[in-house]
C-alpha cells in the first residue's frame, strides 16, 4: 500500500493534520526529524487510521504514491529551507511540496520560484485554527500553481472545517505566496478583532463598573447577535473562569504584558510596502507592543488621569446597561473597519503581485476553522458576491447603513473612553478612518502647502489641471511645475 500524503514535522500541527487525513481515510506517511514524535504518534493514535511510519527520509519518500504529496509542518524559517531542500533532492518532476506552516509570503514565492525551476509543484498554504482546527477541521488557504490543486484540493476539502451551508474552507487562493499572504491579513485581522474586544471588556469594566463575570454574560449575549464569533465566545469563557489559586477572576492574576509571534507585526509592514491604510491593524499590534514595555509604563505611572465622576465605581444599573449597549455598537463598527482593511489590503496585494485574488471566497473560507470564524464573514462573502468590484467594505449597502446606524453611539464611546482615561485605539482609530474616509476635505491640503513649502514637493489644485508650486521664499506667486 502507498500512501496519498505524507506528513513531516509532528509536532502540534503536523501530528493533528497526519490524524485528521488519516481519519477520513487517507493511507498517511508520516516522518519526523527526531523518530521518537513518529513512533509516539503511531502509538497513540495508530487505530485511527492508516499510518505509514518512516524512519528516514527515503523511507518516507518511497512509502508516497506519484505524484507524491509532502506536507511540510515544520518551524517557519531556516528548519523549513532546511526540509524543504530535503525532500527536493528526494522528489521528482510533478511532486508537490506543501509548506503548511506559518511562511512569510515573500519567502514562499522565493520558495516557489526556486522549485518551479525544478519541475517540482510548491504550495504554500495557510493553515488556521490552531491544534484543535488542525484535527478537527481547519480554514486551509492553499497558493501555488493551480494543477497542484487538481489532485490536492479534493485532499484538503476533505479535512477542512465546513462552514454552515455544508461548502469546505479551502479553496486555491492564487499562485505563488498568495495563499500565505491571506493567512497572513487573516492574522492581521485576528489581532485587530482582539484588541476591539479588549477594549470594550475595559470599557465595560472600568466605566460601566461591571465585573468581570457580569462582563462574561454581557458577551455571551452578544455572542446570540450580529457579534457571533469564536472569538467572543471565548471571550466569555475567559472572562468567566476563576484562578484556582486565588479564587480571583483569571483576568485578574494574569500579567497584562500581550506576546506576538509576528504575523501582525508582518502585515503592517507589508502595508506599509503597498501604501495601504491598516490603521486596525497597526493600533493592534502597537497596544501589544506597548503592553510589554514595563520601563516605560512604569516612567509614566505617576501621570495624572482624569477626574473621575463622583470619584468614579459604578453606573447605575440602567446607565451601564445603556451604555453595555453603545459599547456593543462601537464595537461592531469597528470591526466592520477592521475587516474592510484587511480586504483593502488582500485587494491591493492581489494587484502587487497579479494574484487575482476572489475576495469574495477568502470571506467564504473563514466562515469556520480559523480563528476569525464568524456568521459575520458570510455576511463579508455576500458583499463580495454582489459586488466584485466593490471599492471599500464601507460602500456595501448593507454595511454603509449599520455604520450609519452605529456612528452616534461609537462617538459616544469614544469620547467616554476619553474621559474615562481608558485607552481605545482601536476604537477611536476606527472612527477616525471612517471620519476621514467619508469627509468631504481633508487637511493633507495642508500637508501639501506644507510640503511645497519647505521642500518645493509642488501641489495641484482643485479648480485647474497641471501641477503648481508657489514661490514662497520670493513673492508668493504661483508657477506651473
Ligand atoms: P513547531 O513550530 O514548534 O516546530 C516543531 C517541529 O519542527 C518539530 O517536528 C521539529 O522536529 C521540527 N523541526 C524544527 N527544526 C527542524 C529542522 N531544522 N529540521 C527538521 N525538523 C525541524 O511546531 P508546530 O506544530 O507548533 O507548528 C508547525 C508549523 O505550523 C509552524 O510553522 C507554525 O508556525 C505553524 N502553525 C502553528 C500553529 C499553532 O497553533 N501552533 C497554527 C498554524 C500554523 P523535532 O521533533 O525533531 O524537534
Amino acid at each position: 500500500r502507498k500512501a496519498q500524503i505524507g506528513v513531516t514535522g509532528l509536532a502540534v500541527m503536523g501530528r493533528n493534520l497526519a490524524r485528521n487525513f488519516a481519519r477520513n481515510g487517507y493511507t498517511v506517511a508520516v516522518h519526523n526529524r527526531t523518530y521518537g514524535r513518529t513512533r509516539e504518534l503511531v502509538e497513540q493514535f495508530g487505530g485511527e487510521g492508516d499510518f505509514v511510519p518512516a524512519a528516514s527520509s527515503e523511507e518516507f519518500v518511497a512509502a508516497l504514491e506519484r505524484p507524491r504529496r509532502v506536507l511540510v509542518m515544520v518551524k517557519a524559517g531556516a528548519p523549513t529551507d532546511a526540509v524543504i531542500e530535503e525532500f527536493a533532492a528526494l522528489l521528482e518532476p510533478g511532486d508537490v511540496i506543501i509548506d503548511g506552516g506559518n511562511a512569510h509570503f515573500e519567502d514562499t514565492r522565493r520558495r516557489e520560484a526556486a522549485l518551479r525551476e525544478r519541475g517540482l509543484h510548491f504550495v504554500g498554504a495557510g493553515v488556521s485554527g490552531g491544534e484543535e482546527g488542525a484535527l478537527h477541521g481547519p480554514s486551509i488557504m492553499p497558493g501555488g500553481p493551480p494543477e497542484s490543486y487538481e489532485s490536492l484540493g479534493p485532499m484538503l476539502e476533505r479535512i477542512a472545517a465546513r462552514a454552515p451551508d455544508g461548502t469546505p474552507c479551502t479553496a486555491h487562493v492564487g499562485p505563488d505566496g498568495a495563499g500565505h499572504f491571506v493567512k497572513m491579513v487573516h492574522n492581521g485581522i485576528e489581532y485587530a478583532d482582539m484588541q476591539l474586544i479588549a477594549e470594550a471588556y475595559q470599557l465595560l469594566r472600568d466605566v460601566a463598573g461591571y465585573s468581570p463575570a457580569e462582563i462574561a454574560d454581557i458577551f455571551g449575549r452578544w455572542n446570540e447577535g450580529r457579534l457571533e464569533s469564536y472569538l467572543i465566545e471565548i471571550t466569555a469563557e475567559v472572562l468567566r473562569h476563576t484562578d484556582a489559586a486565588t479564587g480571583r477572576p483569571f483576568v485578574d492574576v494574569v500579567a497584562d504584558r500581550a506576546e506576538q509571534k509576528g504575523t501582525g507585526r508582518w502585515t503592517v509592514q507589508t502595508a506599509l510596502g503597498l501604501g495601504t491604510p491598516v490603521p486596525g491593524i497597526a493600533e493592534a499590534v502597537f497596544a501589544r507592543s506597548l503592553s510589554g514595555h514595563a520601563e516605560l509604563r512604569a516612567a509614566a505611572a505617576a501621570l495624572p488621569g482624569p477626574q473621575t465622576r463622583d470619584g468614579g465605581g459604578r453606573m447605575a444599573p440602567d446607565e451601564a446597561a445603556a451604555f453595555a449597549e453603545r459599547v456593543e455598537r462601537s464595537l461592531y463598527a469597528s470591526k466592520i473597519i477592521s475587516y474592510a482593511q484587511g480586504w483593502d489590503m488582500m485587494r491591493a496585494g492581489s494587484e502587487e503581485y497579479g494574484w487575482h485574488l476572489d475576495l469574495s471566497a477568502t470571506a467564504a473560507i473563514w466562515r469556520a476553522g480559523c480563528i476569525i470564524r464568524a456568521g459575520f464573514l458570510d455576511r463579508i462573502r455576500g458583499a463580495f458576491t454582489n459586488d466584485p468590484w466593490l471599492p471599500s467594505l464601507l460602500a456595501d449597502p448593507a454595511f454603509a447603513k449599520e455604520l450609519g446606524e452605529a456612528q452616534q453611539a461609537w462617538r459616544d464611546v469614544v469620547a467616554a473612553a476619553a474621559a474615562g482615561g481608558v485607552p481605545a485605539p482601536g476604537m477611536a482609530g476606527a472612527l477616525a478612518y471612517y471620519d476621514a474616509l467619508r469627509s468631504d476635505r481633508l487637511p493633507a491640503a495642508l500637508l501639501q502647502g506644507q510640503r511645497d513649502f519647505f521642500g518645493a514637493h509642488t501641489y495641484q489644485r482643485t479648480d485647474r489641471e497641471g501641477t503648481f508650486h508657489t514661490l514662497w521664499a520670493e513673492d508668493r506667486s504661483e508657477v506651473r511645475a
